[in-house]
């Protein structure tokens, strides 16, 4: 088929946030759209009235946002083939309802759900086929009026083809073919005139020119229904590709139990957009075995459905935290204090309006931990120090590296030269270090290591001058001090 005028859909229900699934699944119709130069439609299925929310909505655009995924049409931009949201769309629904009710392709169904309960079980015990047994398939007119007379609400249901196969040419799975006897008459409007999901999505992705449904394999059993019903109107079929699904690390479906499944969640823990995108690509796609990391314009380039997977993709947050960590490294040092000051100032580590001074400080900080942390969510904890008046010490790391017999006396010197030093550089610092270290006679661990427990209170951080030079010289000195004396009391109390 030709990819002229590609036009793609994302189609969520707005029953809560934008899950990884789901944004897998915009992204990669996004990407199709937009490497073919075509159109990325947002729609919302919200004809689940109990479940779907404002809240939620809300909560989709916000994560489609984030991610960068625009959307060509739908909510906030309109389009030709408005609405977009299916609650909107009722009266073109019972337009197409009723059509097939006039061409007697659907009929009234006036079975009660207790009846067709205790028909299915009946049924199941008897080891027949539960599904729907068409008592309502030929009813009379008068027939029909006894029952409603009794007050029944009846149902719209689809008359299926039961004989023969419904084949689908899958862009990703090729072939698949379903038996018709395996179909029942499905609904397609409920009993309060709402659509079900199998038929407004036929009406909608036809009336949409939807050429490509690109969607989770969860609907391919779905799709010989939703073929049946273009095929009953006369509409022509659009590709479908089913994306394989997502597990977690122990290859069950990925759900909360495997972390974050909410993608503003990983927003809010310090991860980027970009890294985002590039790692959910990868969840069914690839473009070589050792090529993985892809910017947005490189993923459009090069996206083909013929290059994603049947296979189930495994969600891996190692490599996620990884590939963030790829890309903070290429942030430039004032992106990345812009990020970083709203974080600082959320924790109360800085004051709502940050002056320039401060900034630049801020800034060196945030280099000096860049290469270090692998998502934004880390460098409040790494660089807490920093920021307060009173540090916690690891006690583990003061008992290894503090409580040594040199360490007072070296503190003393160190204080002395560091006083002095003028100006309060990484090359002033370093020279005091290298003066000492051959004062006490020691390797430079034996100097560096204490003084890392006495101004960060742990035993690891970026380079020590880069951090003293960082942290200015009232507080050094004042955590040397204090460390100093925390040295010799212990000390004492060993004796
Ligand atoms: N509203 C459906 C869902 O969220 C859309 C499925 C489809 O893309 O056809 O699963």
């Amino acid at each position: 088929m030709s990819t002229a005028n590609v036009r793609t859909r994302f189609a969520p229900s707005p029953t809560g946030f934008l899950h990884v699934g789901g944004a897998r699944t915009a992204l990669f119709n996004w990407l199709y759209a937009r490497h073919h130069g075509g159109t990325f439609v947002l729609r919302i299925e919200d004809t689940d009235l109990e479940r779907s929310t404002e809240e939620s909505v809300n909560a989709i655009l916000e994560g489609l946002e984030w991610l960068g995924l625009t959307w060509d049409e739908g909510p906030g931009c309109g389009g030709d083939y408005g609405p977009y949201f299916q609650s909107e769309r009722l009266d073109i629904y019972q337009h197409y309802v009723q059509k097939l009710l006039d061409e007697d392709k659907a009929y009234l169904c006036y079975c009660t759900p207790e009846e067709l309960k205790a028909r299915r079980e009946e049924a199941l015990a008897q080891g027949r086929d539960p599904k729907y047994d068409r008592r309502c398939a030929n009813l009379t007119a008068a027939e029909r009026q006894v029952l409603e007379a009794e007050g029944r609400q009846p149902v719209v249901r689809f008359r299926s083809n039961d004989v023969g196969t419904t084949e689908v040419n899958d862009l990703i799975r090729g072939q698949i073919i379903f038996e018709n006897e395996m179909l029942d008459d499905f609904v397609i409007q409920k009993s309060d005139g709402m659509p079900t999901y199998n038929f407004a999505v036929v009406i909608d992705d036809h009336l949409m020119k939807i050429t490509h449904v690109i969607r989770g394999d969860d609907h391919i059993s779905n799709t010989p229904r939703q073929i049946q019903v273009y095929q009953a109107l006369g509409f022509p079929v659009p590709e479908f590709a089913h994306l394989p699904m997502i597990l977690g690390n122990d290859k069950t479906r990925l759900s909360k139990r495997h972390g974050a499944t909410a993608v503003t969640e990983y927003r809010d823990q310090g991860f980027l957009p970009k890294a985002m995108v590039n790692y959910l690509a990868l969840l069914g796609w690839s473009y070589s075995a050792t090529d993985t990391l892809f910017t947005p314009e490189e993923l459009i380039e090069k996206f083909s459905l013929d290059r994603v997977s049947r296979n189930p993709a495994v969600f891996d947050m190692k490599k996620l935290e990884w590939m963030n960590g790829v890309y903070l490294r290429e942030l430039d040092p004032e992106e990345l204090t812009d990020l970083v000051i709203p974080d600082l100032q959320k924790e109360g580590l800085l004051p709502e309006s940050v002056d320039a001074v401060t900034r630049e400080r801020v800034k060196k900080i945030a280099v000096s931990l860049q290469s270090r942390i692998r998502t934004l969510g880390e460098f409040i904890p790494s660089s807490r120090y920093f920021f307060v008046d009173d540090i916690e010490y690891d006690p583990a790391a003061v008992e290894k590296f503090l409580v040594r017999d040199y360490v007072p006396d070296m503190f003393a010197m160190l204080l002395e030269k560091l006083m002095q030093v003028e100006p309060f550089t990484e090359e002033k610092i370093e020279q005091v270090f290298l003066e000492v270290q051959e004062k006490v006679g020691r390797k430079l661990g034996d100097v560096i290591q204490p003084v890392r427990v006495a101004v960060t209170g742990t035993r690891v951080s970026p380079g020590m001058y880069e951090v003293l030079a960082a942290l200015g010289r009232p507080r050094t000195l004042e955590r040397l001090k204090h460390a100093a004396e925390m040295a010799k009391t212990k000390l004492a109390q060993k004796d």
